[in-house]
């Protein structure tokens, strides 16, 4: 009936996650509430752990892409299912350091991290730093040399894959700001300048090549142009790299029209290629990390709102206005994304209507969706936009003011708060008198 497992209806005709009634947590924890359901983001994330191990033989490992959802319940919820974690920024770091999570697993990423940040991530020892750039890797060699360390590296390459996603999430290709580029040269000439540092280890290649992706094509692709890779570096330098991460991008159901594959077929394929390749090659099958986001939790969340007010503009479009908007859901107003927006309140009927969803930001564009089909939207009606577990929570902000809301995870009938909404005082925090 919904795209997401989690989801149900029950006999007041209510929309249910994790057996849990939505239009009683909304009364419960207040709207908007982001709220998550604990057993499908687990069972994402076994099904990245043991694809890996019937493909791959278990030698590699999934990292939590931490920035789809960071914070403390979910980095301790993916350290409890053996994952590794993917951080991008200082405070990532700091959440997955306050959450108890081993840095021995993290891989830090960016196109530009801060020389603080860079400390921040030598002094906590943090596994591996994936280099973007020549900056970053001159800096990076001298932050360890001053600390007394040597670092373990990544680097990121941009592997020439256009993944045929929207344009604001495709990185692969040589038009990116992200990582060092194959066809230029550009990458063998940075893989060759790591040898000449002493205090980075270069150890592992990555590549990203953009995210909501489907097709199994592109990932294979990947996967063959960056053993080429570790091929040619051999060749050239005799050195042998022995680790390949990935990258993350695998698509999610948005809306019916999303038809994600099965991550086992994927992780087939890439395996097989990554096998294959390092036979060619004649060098020791590497060991691979692969970096879901989204599709770890994605599908596992859902927003709920309450209406407040409904407009309908004669033959244009029927507005109806919710409690939150573009400060906890930018996607619509960033890529135009689709979504599935349920009336929760009133879930076992059939939509008869289209309406706009419009968020209380004093924006024309703070919109959640366009003409979307639901049922009967009414004041006081309780509204679920689904599949918003990741890069909603992760991107929002408190324009006009607005506190963040809160997040509960649910788990068979049970329902517990994992993020406290914010307070007035919170959004004033910082503010000094003049
Ligand atoms: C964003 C990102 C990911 C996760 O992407 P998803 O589409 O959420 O799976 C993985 N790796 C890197 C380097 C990223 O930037």
């Amino acid at each position: 009936m919904f795209v997401n497992d989690c989801l149900n209806i029950n006999e007041q005709g209510h929309l249910t996650i994790g057996g849990c009634d939505t239009v009683a947590l909304a009364q419960e924890f207040g709207t908007p509430l982001y709220v998550i359901d604990e057993n499908t983001v687990r069972k994402n994330c076994r099904s990245y752990v043991n694809s890996m191990k019937n493909y791959y033989g278990g030698n590699g490992l999934p990292l939590y892409a931490s920035k789809a959802l960071s914070c403390k319940a979910l980095v301790q919820l993916a350290e409890s299912e053996n994952m590794g974690l993917d951080v991008v920024s200082g405070g990532e770091i700091y959440t997955a350091m306050k959450a108890g999570f081993p840095p021995e697993k993290i891989q830090f990423h960016g196109n530009n991290k801060t020389q603080s940040e860079l400390e921040m991530a030598l002094d906590y020892n943090i596994g591996k730093i994936v280099v973007d750039n020549l900056y970053e890797l001159e800096l990076l060699n001298r932050l360890a040399k001053e600390k007394g360390k040597t670092v373990k590296i990544s680097m990121r390459i941009k592997p020439g894959i256009d993944a045929h996603t929207h344009d604001f999430i495709m990185t692969g290709q040589i038009d990116s700001k992200f990582g060092f580029a194959l066809e230029t040269g550009e990458a063998m000439e940075a893989v060759k300048k790591t040898f000449s540092f002493e205090n980075v280890e270069l150890t592992e290649l990555h590549c990203h090549i953009g995210s909501q992706i489907f097709d199994i094509d592109p990932f294979v692709s990947a996967g063959k142009v960056m053993m080429d890779f570790i091929g040619d570096i051999k060749k050239q330098t005799g050195y042998v790299i022995q680790e390949l991460n990935l990258g993350g991008g695998f698509g999610i159901m948005y809306t019916t029209a999303d038809n994600p594959t099965a991550y086992d077929n994927y992780m087939k394929a890439v395996s097989e290629v990554v096998i294959a390749k390092a036979k060619e090659y004649n060098i020791p099958i590497p060991y691979i990390y692969i970096e879901p986001g989204r599709s770890l939790v994605g599908e596992a969340g859902i927003t709920l709102y309450t209406v407040g007010g409904r407009k309908e503009i004669p033959n244009i479009r029927t507005y109806v206005s919710i409690d939150g908007g573009m400060t906890d859901n930018i996607r619509y107003a960033l890529y135009d994304s689709a979504y599935t927006v349920v009336n929760a309140s009133k879930a076992d009927k059939t939509p008869n209507e289209k309406v706009t969803v419009a968020g209380k930001c004093c924006e024309s564009g703070d919109l959640i969706q366009k003409d979307t089909p639901v049922y009967d939207v009414q004041v006081g009606d309780t509204l679920a936009v689904l599949s918003t577990g990741a890069y909603n929570y992760s991107m929002a902000s408190n324009y006009n003011r607005n506190p963040r809301p809160a997040m509960v995870m649910v788990k068979d009938g049970k329902a517990r708060l994992i993020i406290k909404r914010e307070t007035y005082d919170d959004i004033i925090a910082n503010d000094l008198d003049l």
